[in-house]
C-alpha cells in the first residue's frame, strides 16, 4: 500500500511539474479540495469531453446535447429531493455552540497524534462515514475524548445530517433576495428541459439529453485529489425509454458505458461492474462502473434506472403535465397513448475519468543501454486520441535553414491537430520532455532533411527512431488519432 500510495503522489507531483493540475489559489495556499487544470490539464479534459460529447451526439442519431444554466429554480432541489436528503454528518458543541464538521473535527484531532495512530483513526473515521453510522461517529469522538477548540469541552450534541448543496444568494437587495443552490448534479437541467427539447427537437422514444458541466459538492471527506473534489465537472445522459422496457436499455448502457471505457484506451481488466445492494428509493436498478485507481477500486460512473421518479416529482412540484405521447403501437396493436417515460441515466465525472487516464498513463521505465550503462524515464502514455499535443517539431539546431524548415511543417499541421515547436536543448532532453507531458510523436529536422525532404520520427511508447518522408507525417500522425 506504502508503494501505492508513493506511486499515487508521484503522479500529482507530476500533474503540477508539468502543467496539468494545480492547487486552486495555491498562491493563497490554496482552497482544499478545489484544483485548476493548467495548459495540459485543460487540453487534455477537453479531449476527454469531445470524446464523450462525440459518442453520444454525434454517434447516436437519438442522443441530443443541451447546456442548462448552473442556477437553477430553488423549487427544482425540493422536487429533486435534494434540499431533505442531500447531506454528511455534522456535531455542535454545547457550551461553545460551535457546529462542526465530523470530518474535520476529527482530522483536526488526527493532526496532533502521531502518523500510525492518526492513520487508524482517519481509516476507522472513513468506515462509520460510508457506513452513516451516526452514533458510531459520536463514540469515536467521544472515546477518543476530542475537545471543541474553544469551550476545550467533550460536551457534544448527536451527530446529524449536513446537506452538501452550497447556497448562496440571487438578487441586488439582500433582503429580498431568495437561496439558491449551486447545482449538485447536471441531471436536473436535462429533466426540466424534458418537454422543450422533446418538442422542439420532434424526439421520439426511446432517445437521450446528454449534457457536460461543473456541479458543486459541500464534500465532508475531500481528498484523493482530483477524486473528489467540491467544484467539479460531470457528464450525464438521461435516457427515457417506455415503461417496462428499462431494464433491456438499463443493460444495454451497462454494456454500452464499459465499452465506450475502453475506446479510449482503458484495458478490461481495470475496469469491473458493482451492483448496488442497497437502492435509492427513486431506482429499481443501479451499478457503478469501477477503475482500479492507485489507492483501490472506486466509483467512476454511475448508471441508474430511475423509473419516472424525476419527471413525476417535478409534475407534481410544478403543477404541470410532463408526459410523452407515444402513438406507436404496441405489441396488442393498441396505441401506447400519454404516459411518464422512465429514465436510464449513466453519470460519469469528467475529473475522475481523468484521473484514470493519467494514473494508467504514468509510467517510470528503467532499462540497460547497450554499452551496459542504465537509463530511465518518465512517460505519460497517454492514447494519441487524447494526449494533449499529439506532435513535437523540433530542428535539430537553431540555424543553418532548420527552424525554417520545421515552420513550415508546423503550419501544414497545426490546422489538423495540436502541434508543440521547440528549438532549445538537446535533443534527448527535448524528448524527456515531450516523454514527461505525453507527446505520442516527435519528429526532428536536421541536415539530411535539406537534402532528401526526410526527418526523423520517434514513437513515445517504443521510442524507435525512423526516416520518413517529411510530407508523410500529417497522415502517420493524424491516422493514429481516428
Ligand atoms: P461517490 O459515491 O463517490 O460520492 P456518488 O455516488 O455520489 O459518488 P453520483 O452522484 O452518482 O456520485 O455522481 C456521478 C459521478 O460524478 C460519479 O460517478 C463521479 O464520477 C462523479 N462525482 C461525484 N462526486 C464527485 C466529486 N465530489 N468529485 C469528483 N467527481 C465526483
Amino acid at each position: 500500500m506504502a508503494n501505492e500510495i508513493n506511486h499515487f503522489q508521484e503522479i500529482i507531483s507530476h500533474c503540477k511539474e508539468y502543467g496539468y493540475i494545480f492547487q486552486s489559489s495555491e498562491l493563497y495556499d490554496g482552497l482544499s479540495a478545489v484544483y485548476d487544470y493548467g495548459q495540459m490539464g485543460a487540453q487534455l479534459k477537453k479531449n476527454l469531453r469531445d470524446e464523450w460529447w462525440k459518442s453520444m451526439t454525434q454517434m447516436h442519431d437519438n442522443i441530443v446535447g443541451i447546456d442548462a444554466a448552473i442556477f437553477m429554480h430553488p423549487t427544482v432541489w425540493k422536487a429533486s429531493g435534494h434540499v431533505d436528503n442531500f447531506s454528511d454528518p455534522m456535531i455542535d458543541n454545547k457550551d461553545s455552540n460551535k457546529r462542526y464538521r465530523v470530518d474535520h473535527l476529527i482530522e483536526a484531532h488526527a493532526e496532533t497524534l502521531g502518523k500510525i495512530e492518526a492513520d487508524a483513526l482517519i481509516a476507522e473515521m472513513d468506515k462509520l462515514l460510508s457506513s452513516d453510522d451516526l452514533a458510531g461517529l459520536k463514540n469515536l469522538i467521544e472515546s477518543n475524548k476530542i475537545k471543541c477548540g474553544i469551550s476545550k469541552t467533550s460536551n457534544w450534541t448527536d451527530v446529524r445530517q449536513f446537506n452538501l448543496m452550497f447556497s448562496t444568494q440571487i438578487g441586488s437587495v439582500a433582503e429580498e433576495a431568495d437561496t439558491i443552490y449551486l447545482r449538485p448534479e447536471t441531471a436536473q437541467g436535462i429533466f426540466v428541459n424534458f418537454l422543450n427539447v422533446q418538442k422542439t427537437g420532434r424526439m421520439k422514444i426511446p432517445f437521450g439529453i446528454a449534457q457536460t458541466g461543473k456541479a458543486f459538492r459541500n464534500e465532508i471527506v475531500a481528498r484523493q485529489f482530483i477524486f473528489r473534489m467540491r467544484e467539479f465537472e460531470q457528464m450525464e445522459m438521461q435516457f427515457f425509454v417506455r415503461p417496462g422496457t428499462q431494464m433491456e436499455w438499463y443493460n444495454y448502457w451497462k454494456d454500452a458505458r464499459k465499452k465506450w471505457h475502453e475506446s479510449i484506451g482503458i484495458p478490461s481488466e481495470k475496469l469491473r461492474y458493482h451492483d448496488h445492494i442497497k437502492l435509492a428509493h427513486y431506482a429499481d436498478a443501479a451499478l457503478d462502473i469501477e477503475f482500479e485507481f492507485p489507492f483501490g477500486w472506486k466509483e467512476l460512473e454511475g448508471i441508474h434506472s430511475r423509473t419516472d421518479f424525476d419527471l413525476s416529482q417535478h409534475a407534481k412540484f410544478s403543477k404541470k403535465k410532463i408526459q410523452y405521447f407515444d402513438n406507436d403501437l404496441n405489441t396488442e396493436g393498441k396505441p401506447y397513448g400519454n404516459y411518464t417515460p422512465y429514465v436510464l441515466e449513466t453519470s460519469v465525472g469528467l475529473d475522475r475519468l481523468f484521473l484514470t487516464v493519467i494514473s494508467l498513463a504514468y509510467q517510470e521505465e528503467n532499462w540497460t543501454k547497450e554499452d551496459g550503462t542504465e537509463d530511465s524515464r518518465v512517460v505519460m502514455k497517454i492514447p494519441a486520441k487524447i494526449a494533449p499535443i499529439k506532435l513535437a517539431i523540433l530542428p535539430l539546431l537553431k540555424k543553418d535553414g532548420l527552424p525554417e524548415i520545421a515552420s513550415e511543417l508546423m503550419n501544414q499541421c497545426k490546422s489538423k491537430f495540436h502541434c508543440f515547436y521547440e528549438e532549445k536543448d538537446a535533443i534527448g532532453k527535448r524528448y524527456r520532455r515531450m516523454d514527461a507531458i505525453g507527446t505520442p510523436f516527435c519528429v526532428t529536422i536536421d541536415h539530411q532533411t535539406k537534402e532528401d525532404n526526410t526527418v526523423t520520427i520517434r514513437y513515445r511508447d517504443t521510442m524507435i527512431q525512423e526516416r520518413i518522408n517529411m510530407n508523410d507525417v500529417l497522415n502517420v500522425v493524424s491516422n493514429a488519432i481516428v
